[in-house]
């Protein structure tokens, strides 16, 4: 049975960090010496996250997404998959990704139950894409969707987040791979870190407001139709060029928030859940799970954490989230 919080709203959706470690180490999302290393036995176990799950679906979460960090980067994933896709009730099980390794696992992870998965790819150029990720192919990316693709994990969705004077040039080129490869692409609004200020750049000037982007796109390749997702729209708004087979969503965190809309809850790799992600609440997990706690224990600890979540986030007044970064997070 569906649970709803004090604004009324669903909530049937939780995103997994399973890792805060990551093989790139994109300039918006990570110092160029990455996270600090958490101690191994600081990240909850599979069997650990198992039960969250479980307790989860058994209050009508039946969306769960896998992130991190890098979720292909941590050993063994395709194992927690299978596990998760064996619980009753999760009918919807995702994973999202920078794709460098998902030529290598997509089968794997497809025989193992995920439906689908989100691919984060800011840029076409190869020389853009190694400086924004500071250390990634994008030949590599491009092979995993295409091994994505071929393995059943869709509708793929491409992450693109817009940041001013880094690739708010292509977003045209983007767009245009909407109808010339059937991309479902979406923009997303940059969240600015203050931790992790772009060298030499204003971070207040830095965020694409998606009316700007749409604008672009509008003037360059036509007026742009409402569309709709077969799976897994989530908080995007979407739409399709004239004649295009994929479509263009927009994630706008800053300019409009949707948080009337949120339905989810975020567990970090280190067992906390989050009741929002902008926001530092955080109900600890992992201490009543080594203390032997049931799944039915676990279930009244996503009960409080759905009765706490706040009603939305407050960016836009610049309160900074100061706990943890967006990897750490899952974004
Ligand atoms: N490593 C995986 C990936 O890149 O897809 C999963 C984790 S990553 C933190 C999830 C998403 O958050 C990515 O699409 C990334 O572009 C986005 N992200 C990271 N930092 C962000 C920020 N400051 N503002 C907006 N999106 C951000
Ligand atoms: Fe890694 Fe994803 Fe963050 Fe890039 S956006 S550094 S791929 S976690």
């Amino acid at each position: 049975m569906t649970r709803f919080d004090a604004y009324h709203r669903p909530i049937n959706y939780l995103r997994i960090s399973v890792t805060d470690r990551c093989n790139l180490r994109c300039i918006y999302c990570m110092p160029p010496e990455g996270v600090p290393s958490r101690a191994h036995d600081e990240i909850l176990r599979y069997e650990e996250i198992e039960i969250i799950a479980r307790a989860a679906a058994g209050l009508g979460i039946h969306k769960v997404r896998l992130t991190g960090g890098e979720p292909l980067a941590r050993l063994g994933i395709a194992d927690l998959v299978r596990a998760l896709a064996r619980i009753p009730g999760i009918d919807d099980l995702s994973m999202t990704t920078n794709g460098v390794l998902l030529a290598r696992y997509a089968d794997e992870l497809v025989a193992a139950g995920l439906q689908r998965v989100n691919v984060s790819l800011d840029t076409l150029r190869p020389a853009r894409f190694a400086a924004i990720t500071r250390r990634g192919r994008l030949a590599d990316v491009l092979l995993g969707i295409e091994a994505a693709r071929r393995a059943g994990l869709e509708p793929i969705k491409i992450n693109t987040v817009v940041i001013r004077g880094i690739n708010d040039d292509e977003v045209i080129d983007l767009a245009r791979k909407t109808m010339d490869d059937g991309w479902n692409l979406r923009f997303i609004e940059w969240m600015p870190e203050r931790t992790l200020a772009l060298e030499g750049v204003d971070w207040c000037e830095q965020t694409v407001a998606a009316s700007e982007v749409r604008a672009q796109i509008e003037a360059a390749l036509g007026t742009l139709e409402p569309a709709k997702l077969s799976a897994g729209a989530g908080p995007a708004r979407y739409y399709r060029l004239p004649g295009a087979k994929g479509t263009i969503g927009f994630i706008t965190p800053i300019s409009e928030h949707f948080c009337g809309e949120c339905n989810r809850l975020r567990l970090t790799a280190d067992g906390q859940l989050r009741l929002c992600l902008l926001s530092d609440q955080e109900i600890d997990l992992r201490t009543p799970l080594r203390q032997g706690a049931s799944v039915e224990q676990i279930s009244a600890l996503l009960l409080e954490a759905i009765a706490r979540k706040p009603q939305r986030h407050h960016l836009d007044e610049r309160q900074d989230v100061e706990k943890r970064t967006m990897a750490q997070i899952g974004g």
